[in-house]
């Protein structure tokens, strides 16, 4: 059960909307710069990816 949770929270993470913290442009998931101002979207990721597993591991302290 806690598998079809975390899936469906993943599911919705992917469709979030993101936007380069630069210059505020949407970006699509799996774009590695921005294409509107070339700045790098590592950070983006990774502060993406820490909410992500935040959210799965308090689905699994309850
Ligand atoms: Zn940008």
């Amino acid at each position: 059960m806690f598998i079809k949770e975390n899936i469906s929270k993943v599911m919705t993470f992917l469709y979030q909307t993101k936007n380069c913290l630069s210059c505020g442009v949407r970006i699509r998931f799996g774009d590695i710069d921005c294409p509107h101002c070339g700045a790098e979207l590592e950070d983006l990721y990774i502060e993406w990816a820490t909410k992500l597993l935040r959210s799965l591991n308090c689905e699994e302290r309850n």
